[in-house]
């Protein structure tokens, strides 16, 4: 009877260590996936991609519910869509600089086939990767060369552009505007709102205007808008965007939104103002 007891002591030991050895395991899976081995990429990006879509599936819900709910009235409809997404038109450009308040909640959409280590804001993760695949599925090769940047990745990348302007030879003052033309001043980039991505063909990397004879560039200004997105710089509107044509560039609009310039053929700019003098 007492060897009894003592075993059923010694199972109990048993279970509890086992169950120790459990949670160990576990939480060493949990520190191993935060270290973002190779192998476990794929799977982060799997988790990443279905919390956004249920982010998404979520905003599009509650989207659902107000149309329908304003389906009567359908002149307030539109107004009604465009004051949810209002934050989307948000314009960032030399002359209007990133919100001090501005936060952006990103997710990594980086993996080796399309760019490794890129984040975006979750509100377009889903139409960016659904872009991606699109265009990889029509037979193109496109690689998001950069995405959500902070205040310092886009000092790093300005001051690195304004020390190659310096050693043209050029004035302080001078290079400094001849490099924020290629990359904006720090605190004035779209990349910092997380809406923005540069998209390249994995076949032709450079960042230059040829960009746009790419078989993934032609596919992208075609199509981008479907997803969302719209060609932020074309070609000859520097005088009023202050960036230079950058056929790569794409920013996140929403799809309504998107549509609508693209079908306008206008900028961003031109966009924002024709609103406001509605
Ligand atoms: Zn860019």
């Amino acid at each position: 009877m007492q060897l009894k007891e003592k075993n059923f002591t010694g199972m109990i030991w048993l279970s509890l260590l086992a169950l120790l050895l459990g949670v160990g395991i576990q939480l060493g899976l949990g520190f191993s996936r935060q270290t973002r081995s190779d192998a476990q990429a794929g799977e982060i990006l799997r988790e990443l991609t279905a919390i956004a879509r249920a982010a998404g599936e979520e905003r599009a819900a509650g989207l659902q519910l107000d149309t329908q709910a304003l389906a009567a009235l359908p002149a307030q409809k539109a107004a009604a869509y465009e004051d949810l997404h209002l934050e989307l038109l948000l314009l960032v450009n030399p002359w209007n600089p990133v919100p001090e308040d501005y936060t952006t909640e990103v997710v990594q959409v980086g993996q080796w086939q399309i760019g490794e280590d890129q984040y975006i804001d979750v509100r377009c993760a889903d139409a960016l990767l659904r872009m991606i695949a699109d265009c990889q599925a029509a037979g193109y090769r496109p690689y998001i060369c950069s995405s959500y940047r902070t205040q310092a990745m886009q000092e790093g990348l300005f001051y690195n552009k304004l020390e190659r302007v310096l050693d043209m030879g050029y004035g302080w003052e001078e290079a400094q505007e001849i490099a924020a033309q290629s990359v904006a001043r720090p605190g004035t980039s779209e990349h910092q709102l997380g809406l923005a991505a540069d998209l390249i063909d994995d076949d032709y990397t450079y960042l230059d205007q040829w960009q746009e004879q790419t078989g993934t560039q032609q596919w992208l200004m075609e199509n981008a808008w479907r997803y969302g997105f719209i060609l932020r710089y074309p070609n000859g509107t520097t005088d009023i965007t202050g960036i230079i044509y950058e056929p790569w560039h794409y920013r996140y609009v929403g799809e309504r939104f998107a549509r609508d310039i693209h079908q306008r053929g206008v900028t961003l700019e031109e966009y924002v103002a024709l609103r406001r003098g509605r």
